[in-house]
């Protein structure tokens, strides 16, 4: 068998033709395999949605319970059959319950990864390399310009800004599955104990986070009317919500944004930001290399984000690479923001 009678990128997403399941799918189809809860990968309306238990758990807080017309469980490590293509899942260390998906027949193995991460995350489980003969990665900061610096020194950025700045509330602008609860836990873990605030439309998946485990402390929503005296408290709120109106209310606003792209100092500029910190749920140029060699993989193909770089790299280093160009995932500065700010206009 040849990777591509395996797996195949077709307009709805990749699709396993002797399973007929579509991995990630982007338009309703009968079987969704999902690797995890962002609005660009999980979407609604399929026949039934193979996923972790907390993937299917994000996905109903998100979409409702009639999300998918079936859902099944798949625990992480344990392998379900489709046809004769033998699926497991196993932990990407880029949300809860992410994971990437081992599709296996007839000796070939291939790993999507979906979206991931190498650094540490108090929130979820971390990334674990699974040999492979292909290995399919996104590639949202595969540039040799982006290079994560650790997601602590960056929080301790944050918190010497609000010592300096006692008066002022500090917004820190952060997607609100992920990023948002793995900025909580980071300041908890600097030794921050003062509540931490976030705007309406995180509070459900926050309670899930925290339901789960998640060691995020004590956690108030944003009252409207009581925005004026949080000056000194730290408030996480959407990226849209940071340059908003909503914004404006509290005394003398610090804006901040935790996110991959400010790396990049005119995009911090262009959003208004005063205090860009770089925490990212995505591998960073170097991240992304050191996993392709680790999972030994011959070939690797390269869904989205910086495709022509990272092809190009596999090419300097002998590996057989390709992009698939699928279209419809979007990296944390575009489609999950829009995802972010159609939860903010529920609220
Ligand atoms: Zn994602
Ligand atoms: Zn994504």
């Amino acid at each position: 068998m040849r990777p591509s009678d395996l797996l195949i990128p077709t307009p709805a997403g990749l699709w396993c033709p002797p399973a007929d399941i579509y991995i990630d799918p982007v338009r309703p189809v009968d079987r969704a395999l999902i690797t995890h809860g962002h609005s660009d990968h999980a979407r609604a309306g399929h026949g039934a949605v193979l996923a972790t238990r907390e993937t299917l758990a994000i996905m109903a807080l998100r979409y409702g319970e009639g999300f998918t017309g079936e859902r099944q469980v798949a625990a992480p490590g344990e392998t379900t059959r489709i046809g004769a293509v033998d699926f497991t899942f196993v932990p990407a260390g880029h949300v809860l319950g992410s994971a990437q998906i081992v599709v296996e027949s007839r000796g070939l193995r291939i790993v999507v990864s979906g979206d991931y991460k190498r650094e540490r995350d108090p929130t979820c489980a971390g990334f674990e390399p699974v040999r492979c003969d292909v290995f399919i990665t996104e590639a949202t900061f595969g540039l040799p310009v982006f290079r994560h610096p650790p997601a602590h020194g960056e929080v301790a950025k944050l918190l010497e800004s609000v010592r300096v700045f006692p008066e002022r509330t500090h917004i820190v602008g952060a997607y609100s599955l992920g990023k948002a609860q793995r900025v909580m836990a980071l300041i908890r873990e600097a030794g921050y104990e003062r509540p931490i605030y976030v705007h309406g439309a995180m509070d459900k998946l926050t309670d899930f986070y925290l339901s789960e485990g998640a060691i995020l402390g004590e956690i108030r929503k944003v009252v409207a009317a009581e925005r004026k005296m949080l000056g000194g408290e730290i408030v996480i709120c959407p990226p849209s919500a940071i340059q908003d109106v909503w914004a404006r209310k509290f005394p003398d606003p610090v804006t901040s944004f935790a996110s991959g792209w400010m790396r990049i100092r005119a995009r911090a500029r262009q959003k208004g930001v005063e205090l860009p910190l770089i925490v990212s749920d995505h591998a960073d140029w170097d991240d992304l290399q050191a996993t392709i060699r680790e999972t030994q993989a011959g070939e690797i193909w390269v869904t989205h984000g910086e495709a022509e770089a990272l092809v190009h790299w596999c090419g300097t280093v002998g590996l057989k690479a390709r992009p698939l160009h699928l279209v419809g995932y979007g990296d944390e500065g575009e489609a999950e923001a829009v995802g972010e700010g159609a939860d903010a206009a529920l609220v």
